[in-house]
């Protein structure tokens, strides 16, 4: 089949690809990786996952070198956290060598979905796991299927590396105190919906979520993490309720190799205003610049990007971290995996 996919025009969106992969658990242990073409699962409609949210997910990229060869960022690092996931809503764990050879499975048979080296665009890969079969009650499914589906996606900045509004507002949470906020469960964005699309309504990116249990310090934006700068130090909540993201796990090292203090604490939300740069970081963007947090409910504004450009340590940071996922820059950490 001939590719007409222009590159240019990707959004971050689904496209049906090729080939997916399953593999399901029956009788306490994982069947064999199973190849499909079919978009549709068939699941019981009394599955845990339908009812209770006993679901996870992951999200991780492939992209095209300058020497045409794919790399996979951080692969096992995405098996062990969907690991911690499944220990934190009670799911069979996937083992980390049968989530690696399925991910590459899913790219290999769809590789002529991973866009060229320079188009901006990449491979996004997305395993799930469901907890299925005819339950009522309240308690861990017996079975379960995992599942690996990609689709290419755009640059996430369409309009080059831009930095973005965000804002704070205290009425709405997107997990407990010692809640899920620390996994990677679909029920923690089904939360955070409202407080969400009220947010882009009003022209923001995201919400910044304070921790829930005293509003005082800062937890995370929506679906990626929060990090600032201020003389030369990089800056980033530590939190019960944020998910431990790989983005700002990778972020953090470079940030030490570029010479930077990095400090993971608790951080008051009366310290925006001291910082010179904050962003976003996660696997779809890798980095958002943040122009400006708007506190909606303290009638403050913090303003970090006055003439619409990223800072320099946030461009720097983002430029070293896609050059080490193309494989531009060396891999000194053993994050990509070649296929
Ligand atoms: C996935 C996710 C992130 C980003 O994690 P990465 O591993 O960097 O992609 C941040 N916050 C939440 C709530 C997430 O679900």
């Amino acid at each position: 089949m001939e590719n007409t996919i222009n590159w240019s025009e990707l959004s971050f969106g689904y496209m049906k690809t090729d080939y997916n992969i399953r593999c399901y658990y029956r009788n306490g242990k994982w069947g064999e990786l199973e190849i499909s073409s079919a978009e549709t699962i068939n699941v019981h409609i009394s599955s845990t996952c339908l009812h209770y949210g006993q679901e996870a997910f992951e999200g991780l990229k492939a992209f095209r070198g300058k020497d045409g060869r794919i790399r996979i960022f951080r692969l096992g690092d995405n098996a062990r956290r969907l690991q911690e996931s499944s220990r934190g809503i009670m799911m069979a764990e996937m083992p980390t060598d049968k989530f690696e050879e399925a991910v590459l499975t899913a790219v290999r048979l769809n590789e002529r979905f991973v866009p060229p080296y320079g188009s901006g665009a990449s491979l996004y890969i997305r395993p799930l796991l469901l907890g299925l079969g005819a339950l009522i009650g309240v308690k861990p499914a017996d079975e379960y299927v995992f599942i690996v589906f990609v689709s290419p996606v755009g640059p996430y900045f369409k309009t080059g590396f831009k930095p973005a509004p965000v804002c704070i507002m205290r009425n709405y949470d997107r997990a407990a105190p010692l809640g899920t906020g620390n996994i990677k469960v679909g029920g923690n964005y089904a939360a955070s919906l409202v407080a969400g699309s009220k947010a882009q309504a009003g022209g923001y990116a995201a919400v910044l979520y304070l921790d829930p249990k005293e509003k005082r310090f800062l937890d995370e934006c929506g679906p990626a993490n929060f990090f600032a700068i201020r003389e030369n130090t990089y800056i980033t909540p530590a939190s019960n309720s944020i998910l431990p993201s790989i983005t700002n796990k990778s972020l953090i090292q470079l940030a030490e190799d570029m010479g930077l203090t990095v400090e993971r604490r608790p951080i008051p939300v009366a310290e925006l205003e001291s910082f010179e740069e904050a962003a976003e970081c996660g696997t779809a963007a890798v980095i958002t610049p943040i122009s400006r947090i708007d506190d909606l409910d303290e009638n403050r504004s913090y303003v970090y990007s006055k003439d619409g450009n990223p800072g320099v340590t946030c461009e720097k940071l983002y430029r070293t971290l896609s050059a080490v996922q193309t494989g531009d820059l060396a891999d000194n950490y053993g994050w990509v995996t070649v296929l």
